[in-house]
């Protein structure tokens, strides 16, 4: 039996997790954790029976173990829950599902505790990749990637571990709105920007996938996990979501992962890595497909790209600063306090006021991120 524990229980990966581990039956769950969704984390406690549930805030945590008084399950709040739930006994991989730098601290937590973690929360590598690898090895704990691109790259490089990458080529499909101008992009409303055409996913990366702020996102988070430059991460719009990603050798051999868009087959890959199970679902048909197609990203109407490389070239907290302006700007835009085009303006004019601290712990890192949040507060 393996036995995890999931940081975001109730959100889009988390529920996905536990779909994974329902069809299985050999996954036990020791622990969720959620912010603010109750009524569905009861519902999964009492389907899975782990022995701690954390909750964000303390006011619905009181609530919840009134909730749950009948079953064996103790209810812990905040950071503090969160640390708890990430450095107890009994469980060996945790699923980090939650959004934004707040996984950072039970992320690194649980790695000192000796577990591997199934990375989703992209934002955790962006800003503090330079601390969590070196821990990694250092512990000696595994990093899985749950991310759909890097866990391609992860399955591709199966084997070829002693030979050294050229290139990673990171897929994306472009969004909602690729091939559109800067003038056609000022007037999107929310209902337009969380329309995905491939992907099912939170509101937030929905957001982050139509500027391409998440495909930035992904390009510094590949080069923490591979251990390459930002400029051996090159981005290639594929539409289809068909080819997951790629790797270039220095034969010039390209390995890919293919297949439908799922989430479900990285988060499994990573629960049972390095075995492959069942999965049921729609496989791809290539014949119905019929075509693949290829584009280079384009980074003048979609600047949030752009701005992720100068971001990730810089280092420091700069990425934290790119990261915790888009979250301002994005929680804005879905507020509809500010129109599509502020969001990447809010990241560069937060990047330009920044003074970038090189090799930051995690205090300048989350430092970084309050500057931002209070920077864009005095300026919109
Ligand atoms: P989501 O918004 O659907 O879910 C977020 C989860 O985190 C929820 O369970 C929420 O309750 C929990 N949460 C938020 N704040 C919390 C807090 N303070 N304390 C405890 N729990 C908290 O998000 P998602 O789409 O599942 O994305 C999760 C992460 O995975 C993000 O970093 C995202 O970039 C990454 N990711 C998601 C997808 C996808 O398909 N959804 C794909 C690749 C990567
Ligand atoms: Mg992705």
């Amino acid at each position: 039996m393996r036995k995890i524990a999931i940081l975001g229980s109730t959100g889009s990966i988390g529920t996905q997790t536990l779909d994974v581990v329902r069809a299985n039956k050999d996954i036990e769950v020791r622990a969720l954790a959620a912010g603010s969704n109750i009524r569905l984390l009861e519902e999964q406690i009492r389907e899975f029976h782990p022995q701690l549930a954390a909750v964000w805030e303390e006011e619905r945590a009181k609530e919840l173990a009134l909730r749950v008084r009948d079953m064996d399950v103790r209810v812990v709040s905040g950071m503090e829950g969160l640390l708890e739930l990430a450095v107890m006994p009994g469980y060996e991989i945790l699923v980090t599902a939650i959004v934004g730098m707040i996984g950072i601290r039970p992320t690194m937590a649980a790695m000192e505790a000796g577990k591997d973690i199934a990375l989703a929360n992209k934002e955790t590598l962006v800003t503090a990749g330079h601390l969590i690898m070196p821990l990694a090895q250092k512990m000696g704990v595994q990093i899985l990637p749950v991310d759909s691109e890097h866990s391609a790259i992860f399955q591709s490089l199966n084997g070829e571990r002693q030979n050294r990458l050229h290139k990673i080529l990171l897929t994306a499909s472009g969004g909602p709105f690729r091939g559109r101008t800067r003038e056609e992009l000022r007037t999107i409303r929310v209902e337009d920007a969380l329309k995905h055409p491939n992907w099912s996913m939170g509101r937030k990366i929905t957001i982050d996938s139509s500027t391409m702020v998440n495909k930035g996102l992904e390009v510094m988070e590949a080069r923490w996990l591979f251990g390459v430059s930002m400029d051996q991460v090159q981005v290639v719009v594929q539409p289809q979501s068909v080819i997951h990603s790629m790797v270039e050798f220095e034969d010039g051999a390209v390995i890919a992962q293919l297949g439908t868009p799922d989430m479900k087959l990285p988060i499994q890959y990573a629960l049972y890595y390095p075995e492959r199970r069942f999965l049921a679902g729609e496989r791809l048909d290539f014949a119905k497909l019929g075509q693949i197609t290829f584009e280079a990203p384009d980074m003048v109407n979609f600047e949030g790209l752009a701005l992720a490389y100068e971001a990730g070239r810089a280092g420091g907290t700069l990425p934290a600063v790119f990261n915790a302006a888009n979250e301002r700007a994005v929680e804005k835009f879905l507020n509809r306090e500010i129109g599509y085009l502020s969001i990447t303006e809010m990241i560069r004019a937060s990047m330009e006021h920044h003074r970038v601290i090189p090799g930051p712990s995690v205090d300048e890192i989350l430092a970084a991120e309050q500057e931002t949040y209070d920077f864009i507060e005095s300026r919109w």
